[in-house]
């Protein structure tokens, strides 16, 4: 069972924080000294084992559900985040998908999900927090972009715009947010292996793997360690940035 109370310790919000590098993120932010709200869309069990993992750890967890593509559901959750405990020091925009297809074939649906998730539900926790970080006078915003939304990538043009229009918000909110002590950073990892890059076949994966200058793919505990640096008091001068984590391939 969870228990919500007051608390001294900082408030993280992780969106996709069930499995992959939202659950290495939640980890990394929680070994910090963050209380950390664990979102998930579907996946109730995955975000529990988080949890879990994270109270295992010695650290501080809840779980929420919420679907950060719907803007009024979003208002809800972080709403009732604030609400619960008072503040939010930390934002990772991480919940993302992808729906592959060359853009001949691409469906119009498929275009639209992948930039709802990826794009407008960053837009929609930014919205939703920033007040209450303003109130504060700080707070951290990190943003998952990716190596896609810097180089494009044949069959990805939907995931490919809306990783790229992340960077756009990221550094339109850091020019907004500055001058209230909030910093707004995006982070653009390679080819990490996550359930999103076990999806892909073995051929195309062989075929990413000689795209890498370091030749191995990272793991998610290597993006999660520097997206806890960018939420952490020493990045306190680093905003609007886009930061590659990629093994040299950007
Ligand atoms: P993943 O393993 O597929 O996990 C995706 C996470 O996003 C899950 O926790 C999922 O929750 C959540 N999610 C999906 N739709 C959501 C929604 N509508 N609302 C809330 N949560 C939602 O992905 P990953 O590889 O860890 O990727 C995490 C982020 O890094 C994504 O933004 C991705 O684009 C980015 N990225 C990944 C790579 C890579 O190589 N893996 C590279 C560059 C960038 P449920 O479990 O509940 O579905």
């Amino acid at each position: 069972m969870e228990e919500t109370q007051k608390t001294t310790k900082k408030i993280a919000v992780v969106t996709g924080a069930s499995r992959g590098i939202g659950r290495a993120v939640a980890l990394e932010l929680a070994k910090a000294g963050a209380l950390v709200v664990v979102n998930y869309s579907g996946s109730e069990e995955k975000a529990e084992e988080t949890r879990q993992m994270i109270c295992e750890a010695g650290g501080e967890a809840v779980i929420r559900q919420c679907n950060v593509a719907d803007f009024e559901a979003t208002g809800e959750f972080i709403g009732g985040v604030i609400k619960e405990f008072g503040r939010i020091d930390i934002l990772v925009n991480n919940a993302g998908v992808t729906k592959d297809g060359l853009l001949m074939r691409m469906k119009e649906a498929d275009f639209d999900r992948v930039i709802d998730i990826n794009l407008k539900g960053a837009f929609n926790c930014i919205r939703h927090a920033a007040g209450q970080m303003i109130r504060q006078r700080g707070g951290r915003i990190v943003n998952l972009s990716s190596v896609v939304g810097l180089n494009g990538n044949a069959g990805q043009a939907n995931y490919a715009a809306s990783k790229a229009g992340v960077i756009g918000l990221t550094k339109s909110a850091a020019k907004e947010l500055a001058s209230r002590g909030i910093t707004v950073n995006a982070v653009a990892p390679g080819f990490i292996n996550t359930d999103m890059t076990q999806a892909l076949s073995e051929r195309v994966r062989d075929e990413i793997l000689k795209q890498i200058p370091m030749g191995a793919y990272g793991e998610p505990e290597d993006v999660a360690k520097l997206v806890a640096f960018l939420a952490s008091d020493d990045a306190r001068y680093i905003t609007g940035q886009v930061i590659s984590i990629d093994g040299g391939m950007a």
